[in-house]
């Protein structure tokens, strides 16, 4: 039976049943910050386990994507362990138990899909004396055929909270298939009684006194593994003999170069990783060196050197996608649609590795060669963060090959080198440190300021605190710089990226100009600043007004960085987030992670989306509400935040976005205007950055482009609608004065040429030419030199030209004299010493400069002097 009948056969099984079926899931937890990806079927399911959510149906079964990277030293050891794999499940939120979850898996295993009775086998935990009389009293399994497992294997239980025993049901592949012990029996750690289903009854409660509580609400959680279960089916020893994966494995084996002894363990660690590697990137994971993002990296990159030493060349993971998506995509249509986009991430990542793989494979040899010679075991942590850090091992991997090599790596030493890089990291961006700062706002800690910026942007208030350093002041007079705190005040503090507010206090007796205005560790907002007149006192009243234009301008750029989080994710994927932003006057910078640079067309497209979105001029609005409510209304949130569960602040814009944040927009997206992109680069590995100006900021840019054509239009004499015309026009000339220039001295070489010739001497027998011509570089020097030789078939000479003020010289002597004793090098050199410069180069032919021009003339003259010493 092909995995596809196996998946269908499952589900309508279960559908039969009244099960509600569900697609799949996303690999990517919801929700969920306790997981990092879903490794079973029950995983996405959680919160109706819990009673958290209600179910949509008491009954649901479902095929889930899985990947279980605690898993992954066993892939390709064991022909049963993947770290991608499909999980068969059906689950009951306190509907049917023990008894009809155990009925309906034996039927479907043995009626359903026709598994022989005779290979069949179950366990059950040791004390579950209720599952022990349903499978032997009411199925009829007989005694000897049920085995008892102890806590490890067969109860379920994770910290506190829900918990129960298991029942499993294992399939014999044979002796062909096991270890060949005499003890091998289900329970043994080798492929031969292949665990096909796991059933788990959740009808305890773990407390925290330790004591095991029986559920009111008891719950069924089943698992079969659909690569498993196609072993059982279609008679086969692995995994990688299985229809949907059969075809990945031949692909690999014939890609590999032969002769490299037994290929089966890599071979199939390759074939497993690539499945793995394109269901991760579907789902919206890109390479990253943390979290979900470092398990890709780890499974691709691990890929790569596998098929390194299996001798395959080239993308060869990048090209393996498109039959991963070929064997999976019915049955995972997101495959095929995001087809493209997965290769595009598996090339960059694929190249990225196999340029420093060798390089760091060859570093990584010396590090082992070394070890080996000093009988060292460990590997320390700095090499092992050098290799991770220079040529992108992932820790692991560098770990993984070590221990092939029976060594190992000092995890915690390559830990603390990671952590000094972060924190210099860290420590070039901060200025004053938090302990500084808590210490320097201590007096403030129990003052509590109203802020009233969102609907205002002047306030009545009172001064209640003056802080001049770390100094608590009661007055303040013109010219003093301090920190005012008011008890009420519509200036916005820096946060989330949006600039502190600038503007005025005004007291009866002086105002006080805000510069900037930011948060105290303790939350006071503290407006920072110098009285420009008169004087402030505790206790005045006064009036605190923001500078309204360049607030209007702050909004206006923070309602435009979430149009264009929204526009980036709707060009570039769902896989978009926010890493980091600055939202300030009319200027925006948004940080996100991306895979690849931004081609040309991505960037109108997303600029675009934006316009129209502004031009479309929908309301924002600002409501506040339960972080679950905004959830559901699907707002976006940064993974960085932590938000008080009660009461969030959700920012929308007509229907385009919704986003968790407590900053100041517009009121419709037609006050920002004009939404222009500057600048777009990388910042690091797969993060990017894009600049934009928006509103005055976009206008002030088209002025200034404006301005550009205008210069340039002047300078080429020429109307700006014809600008490009005409530069085409220039470029051509000048193309062309290039080489009519060249073609000139040409002509002029032949020219000085006549005059050299009749000005050569004969010193000591041979022919000497040393003059000075009108020449503008020794390229031009050397044409004369070479229309010369062809002219006279043996002499010596010495060129000299100058040039804005520089001499250039050229030598040259045709070998029948150099076999006399002449040489040019010499020559060059010698007079070059009289202009005050050097040179060299052949017997030959040879060039120099120098800086003294008055003195070429005599330069020139003393070459025949030269001439005579040397061949004397
Ligand atoms: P094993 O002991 O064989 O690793 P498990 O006890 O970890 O299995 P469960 O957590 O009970 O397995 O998962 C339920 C089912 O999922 C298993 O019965 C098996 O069919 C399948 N399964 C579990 N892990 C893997 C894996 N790494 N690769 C493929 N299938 C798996
Ligand atoms: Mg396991």
């Amino acid at each position: 039976m092909q995995s596809s009948s196996i998946r269908d056969l499952f589900l309508d099984y279960f559908r039969s049943k009244e099960h509600l079926v569900m697609p799949s899931f996303s690999l990517i937890p919801q929700n969920d910050p306790t997981l990092l990806l879903i490794g079973a079927g029950m995983a996405p399911l959680k919160p109706f386990f819990t009673g958290e959510k209600k179910p949509p149906h008491p009954r649901v079964a479902t095929c889930q994507k899985c990947v279980r990277t605690p898993d992954i030293e066993r892939v390709g050891h064991t022909g049963r362990h993947a770290t991608f794999f499909e999980m068969l499940g059906n689950f009951s939120f306190g509907d049917y138990f023990k008894e009809a979850a155990i009925e309906w898996a034996w039927d479907l295993v043995l009626n359903g899909y026709r598994l022989p009775l005779e290979r069949l086998w179950v366990s059950i935990y040791e004390e579950d004396e209720e599952a022990f009389k349903i499978w032997n009293e009411k199925i009829g399994v007989p005694t000897d055929r049920i085995k008892r497992l102890g806590k490890k294997d067969n109860f379920w239980e994770i910290g506190l909270g829900p918990c129960g025993p298991c029942s499993e049901i294992y399939y014999d592949l044979g002796e062909a298939a096991g270890c060949g012990s005499p003890d091998c029996a289900v329970g043994c750690d080798c492929d031969r009684y292949l665990e096909i289903w796991n059933l788990v009854f959740t009808q305890y409660s773990r407390e925290a006194s330790g004591e095991l509580v029986e559920l009111k609400q008891k719950n069924i959680d089943t698992g079969a593994g659909l690569e498993r279960v196609a072993m059982a089916l279609q008679g086969v020893h692995s995994l990688y003999d299985t229809d949907q994966v059969k075809p990945l494995y031949n692909h690999f084996a014939r890609l590999a170069a032969a002769d490299r002894g037994d290929q089966q363990v890599p071979l199939r660690i390759v074939t497993e990783h690539s499945r793995g590697t394109t269901f991760l990137i579907a789902d919206g994971v890109i390479p990253s060196n943390e979290g979900r993002g470092y398990v890709l990296r780890r499974l691709l990159r691990r890929a790569v050197r596998y098929g390194r030493l299996l001798g395959i060349e080239g993308d060869f993971m990048t090209e393996a996608v498109c039959l991963v998506v070929e064997q999976m995509g019915s049955a995972y249509p997101e495959l095929k649609e995001r087809h493209d986009y997965i290769r595009q991430v598996v090339r960059l990542e694929e190249q990225k590795f196999q340029e420093t793989l060798v390089q760091g494979m060859e570093i990584l040899d010396g590090f082992l060669e070394k070890m080996k010679k000093q009988g060292d075991q460990i590997l320390p942590g700095d090499l092992a963060f050098k290799l991770y850090d220079t040529y992108g091992f992932p820790l692991d991997l560098t770990a993984e090959i070590l221990q092939e090599n029976n060594l190992s790596v000092d995890r915690n030493g390559f830990d603390c080198n990671l952590k000094a890089q972060q924190e210099r990291a860290r420590a070039a961006v901060r200025s004053n440190s938090g302990q500084e700062a808590a210490e320097r706002y201590k007096a403030a800690e129990n003052l509590h300021t109203d802020f009233t910026g969102y609907e205002t942007l002047e306030q009545s208030a009172e001064l209640i605190m003056i802080l001049a350093g770390s100094q608590l002041k009661t007055e303040l007079h013109a010219g003093e710089e301090a920190e005012l705190i008011l008890n009420s005040t519509p200036f916005y503090a820096e946060a989330g990226g949006q600039i502190g507010d600038t503007g005025v206090i005004e007291a009866e007796s002086g105002s006080f100009k805000v510069s900037n205005t930011i948060f105290s560790p303790t939350g006071q907002i503290v407006h920072q600043g110098k009285v420009s007149t008169g004087f402030m006192t505790v206790g005045d009243s006064v009036t605190a007004r923001v500078d309204d234009t360049r607030r209007r301008g702050i909004c206006r750029s923070h309602t435009s960085t979430h149009l264009l989080h929204r526009a980036l994710r709707h060009q570039l994927g769902d896989h978009i987030n926010q890493a980091g932003s600055l939202v300030a006057s009319d200027r925006l910078r948004f940080d996100f992670n991306h895979f690849a640079a931004l081609t040309t067309e991505d960037l109108l497209a997303v600029e675009n989306e934006v316009n129209r979105m502004v031009l479309d001029n929908v309301s924002v609005q600002a409501t506040v509400t339960t972080l679950e409510a905004a959830k559901e209304a699907g707002a976006t949130a940064l993974f960085t935040d932590i938000y008080e569960a009660e009461a969030v602040r959700m920012v929308s814009a007509g229907g385009y976005t919704r986003e968790l944040c407590g900053g100041t927009h517009v009121a419709a997206t037609g006050e920002i205007g004009l939404f222009k992109i500057v600048s777009e680069e990388g910042i690091g590995s797969g993060l990017r950055r894009i600049e934009a100006v928006v509103g005055f900021g976009a206008y002030r840019q088209t002025l200034k482009n404006e301005e550009l054509i205008k210069t340039c239009a002047r300078a080429l004499n020429t109307a700006e609608s014809r600008l490009e015309e005409k530069l085409n026009e220039y470029l051509a000339e000048h193309k062309q004065l290039i080489r009519l220039n060249q073609e000139l001295k040409q002509k002029m070489a032949v020219y000085e040429v006549k005059s050299l010739l009749a000005a050569a001497e004969e010193v000591s027998g041979i022919k000497l030419i040393s003059a000075s011509v009108s020449a503008d570089s020794i390229d031009h020097l050397l044409m004369v030199v070479d229309e010369l030789k062809n002219h006279l078939s043996s002499m010596a000479l010495v060129l000299g030209a100058v040039n804005n003020g520089k001499v250039f010289l050229v030598s040259a002597v045709t070998p029948d004299l150099v076999k006399r004793g002449l040489r040019a090098d010499q020559l060059v050199r010698e007079a070059a010493k009289k202009v005050g410069g050097g040179g060299g180069g052949k017997p030959e032919l040879a060039q120099a400069g120098g800086t003294d021009p008055a003195a070429l003339p005599e330069a020139l003259v003393a070459v025949a002097d030269q001439v005579k010493a040397q061949l004397r």
